[in-house]
């Protein structure tokens, strides 16, 4: 770390290895390998995560093992910042932040982010929504050091391609409790497919009246269709992508903090994003705990 990283402050280490364990251990450390509580502690790594030694498969493993902490150089502490500055701040100034090498923090950030979209399994079922938003974004973010921003926005209904820089963002939203899945696509038209993937049959689907949405209740995973037209000012019952558009407010104003995020990432970005409206109070935990051994 060089002198520039005095400016920031960092939470004490210390303190980020007893949340890492209550996280992952809570009050008994367990083997990560066999489950096992037959476990003595051996010392500290390099990095002073405590080490652990599993008498049951005789193996050691530590703080940090099978954790998306694991495999990088980061401290710990500067991994929290990392993780909880990603929430509003482009990776380059998070990277100015530390004073650490701009390609090893964005190659955390992408972990960090592809883990996000792992965490929960997501099914459709009962009352759904699906809406779909056009995203401004090119080959190059601000990820791509040199580049100056481009003017970017955002727009409902463009009806743009991926290939012409406007990747349609798929959102689909299981109405009974809010949960939300961003799906960024090469183009709509196969939007019944991905829909009838994340169906468990007893979907009912609300949407607009755009064509991609017609029939989709033929699909298997669905069982009915609400289509309803924007032009339409009341909405009636449970017809309308109130909750979508919702979202769409939400990953509006995130991605606008970072003023263009590259097409390639994007999925990346909203797999965080998802991870945080569906888990708002433990998003930080759930990565914490989050075993990436598979
Ligand atoms: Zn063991």
């Amino acid at each position: 770390m060089d002198e520039k990283s005095a400016q920031v402050f960092l939470p004490p280490r210390e303190r980020c290895f007893e949340r890492l364990r209550l996280a992952r251990f809570g009050e008994t450390v367990t083997c990560v390998h066999c489950e096992s509580d037959d476990v003595v502690k051996r010392g500290t790594t390099g990095k002073d995560a405590q080490q652990y030694w599993c008498k049951e498969c005789e193996t050691y493993f530590n703080d940090l093992t099978n954790t998306i902490f694991g495999q990088h150089r980061f401290k710990l502490e500067e991994m929290f910042y990392i993780v909880k500055e990603m929430r509003s701040e482009p990776t380059a100034q998070i990277a100015r932040d530390l004073g650490r090498d701009y390609e090893a923090v964005l190659n955390f950030v992408h972990k960090v982010q592809d883990v996000s979209g792992e965490i929960d399994e997501f099914e459709l079922y009962d009352v759904c929504e699906a809406d779909e938003i056009y995203v401004t974004a090119g080959e190059k973010g601000i990820e791509d050091e040199g580049q100056s921003p481009r003017e970017r926005g955002l727009k409902k209904k463009g009806r743009g391609r991926f290939e012409s820089d406007k990747p349609p963002v798929l959102t689909l939203v299981r109405r009974d409790d809010g949960r939300v899945l961003f799906l960024v696509c090469k183009d709509l038209q196969d939007a019944d497919e991905d829909i009838a993937e994340y169906s468990d049959g007893s979907v009912i689907l609300c949407t607009d009246d755009y064509t991609i949405y017609d029939e989709i209740e033929e699909k298997e995973g669905v069982d009915g269709h609400l289509a309803v037209t924007h032009s339409d000012t009341y909405v009636i019952g449970d017809a309308h992508t109130n909750t979508c558009e919702n979202r769409h407010s939400f990953l509006r104003q995130w991605l606008a903090k970072f003023r263009g995020v590259s097409k390639h990432h994007l999925q990346r970005y909203l797999n965080f994003l998802e991870l945080k409206l569906n888990e708002p109070d433990s998003w930080f935990e759930k990565l914490l705990c989050y075993n990436v051994s598979g």
